[in-house]
């Protein structure tokens, strides 16, 4: 039997995991935490799953993605909707013609809603930024008031940086909409979520004979790197390792510790069956936190008891759980050090959100994940 060593057991790692034992190869995982399925991991509390590491919401456009998760996961179809609390009113996010029609008397709303259909076109969706340079001024107003509004300060709190200075990769995951539509990830063919949390999921891809997960375990503590190659518990090691974690970590901090945003969760649970309209409504302009997610909104089940989080971005200290890389170029250019580093060993491969330090969803995470298999 081929060995092989992962770390994390997060989408990245359980996936391959599951994929190489499929094909018959010894699989040992180690995770730092005493739970799987990293920042997936959700759990029961008063009846309602509570996602622990924050909210997360699965949505893609994947057959590939949908039909690999099959087997581990009972769906139930679920639209996410975001509101975001703007001049004292809650409107949709992404801004649509709602959220236009709301906040704007009707005469103005009706002839911007207009000049958005002529320009941009019904149904159409567009990135702030796009709408900021529009060659037509009733729409670059329209642009600079959603920008000051909804992206603004959010950006600012959430990455502690301006939107100027951001990938703007990372604003275009919420488009305007010129449509009454108000689903969070209108472009995507899949909307769901897993009947009993995301934790299950990881407990049956994880659970087969030729995977062995050792909780509670650095698999820094067990493995080294040497000019001639890599070394497990002191002895030469040419199988396949899958490392999932932070890169700069991994190689020991020598080109200097990686930039990333992390989270303060506050969560709190309230003796009511509902405490917001939506799953998540969010703050841009008003308070420390970025937004509010109300669990059971997630499984479309309400309880006697509600829980809550709210969000508070900030810088990351060693401590701290990396929740997400800030790609911008000179981070880039730190992170291509290390992966000039994790190149040398053939038989490393990185994979996911931190090893490959890019901001992705759970999707991408899986089909890359898949394609690694398919590789090896
Ligand atoms: N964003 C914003 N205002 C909002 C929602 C999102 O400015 O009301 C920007 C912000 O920069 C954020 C990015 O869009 O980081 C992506 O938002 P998303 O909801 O996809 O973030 P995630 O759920 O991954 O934290």
């Amino acid at each position: 039997m081929k060995k092989v060593l992962i770390a994390g057991t997060g989408f990245s790692g359980a996936v391959v995991a599951r994929q190489l034992a499929l094909k018959g190869y010894d699989v040992t995982i180690y995770e730092k935490r005493s739970t799987i399925a990293g920042n997936m991991y959700d759990e029961l509390q008063d009846n309602v799953v509570v996602q622990i590491y924050g909210p997360h919401i699965f949505h893609t456009s994947s057959k590939k993605v949908m039909d690999f998760l099959e087997p581990y996961v009972e769906w139930f179809d679920y639209k996410h909707t975001v509101k975001g609390y703007i001049d004292g009113k809650l409107v949709p996010i992404p801004f649509n013609l709602t959220s236009l029609e709301t906040l704007f008397d009707e005469e103005k709303s009706t002839y911007i809603k207009k000049i958005l259909i002529e320009e941009i076109g019904l149904n159409k969706k567009v990135p702030i930024m796009q709408l900021k340079r529009h060659q037509d001024k009733v729409i670059r107003e329209f642009g600079d008031y959603v920008f000051e509004k909804v992206f603004y300060h959010y950006t600012c709190k959430q990455w502690g940086m301006e939107p100027k200075d951001l990938a703007p990769g990372v604003m275009e995951r919420v488009p305007v909409s010129v449509s009454y539509e108000d689903c969070y990830f209108p472009n995507d063919t899949y909307h769901v979520m897993p009947k009993g949390g995301f934790t299950p999921i990881f407990e049956k891809m994880l659970n087969h004979p030729n995977i062995k997960v050792n909780l509670n375990t650095n698999i820094l503590d067990v493995l080294t790197f040497k000019e001639d190659g890599t070394y497990y518990k002191g002895e030469k090691f040419d199988g396949d390792i899958i490392y999932t974690g932070c890169i700069d970590e991994l190689f020991n901090y020598q080109f200097g510790k990686l930039p990333y945003r992390t989270l303060d969760f506050k969560f709190e649970t309230h003796n009511i069956p509902s405490f917001q309209e939506v799953s998540v409504v969010n703050y841009p302009n008003t308070e420390d936190y970025t937004r509010i997610s109300e669990f059971s909104k997630f499984t479309c089940e309400e309880q006697e008891k509600t829980v809550i989080v709210k969000e508070y971005p900030r810088a990351h200290t060693l401590n701290d759980i990396p929740y997400y890389p800030i790609e911008i170029e000179p981070n880039i250019n730190e992170y291509k050090k290390y992966l000039e580093l994790a190149n040398k060993y053939p038989n490393l491969h990185l994979l996911g959100r931190l090893a490959n330090y890019q901001y992705i969803n759970m999707d991408k995470a899986i089909l890359n994940a898949l394609e690694l298999v398919e590789k090896l």
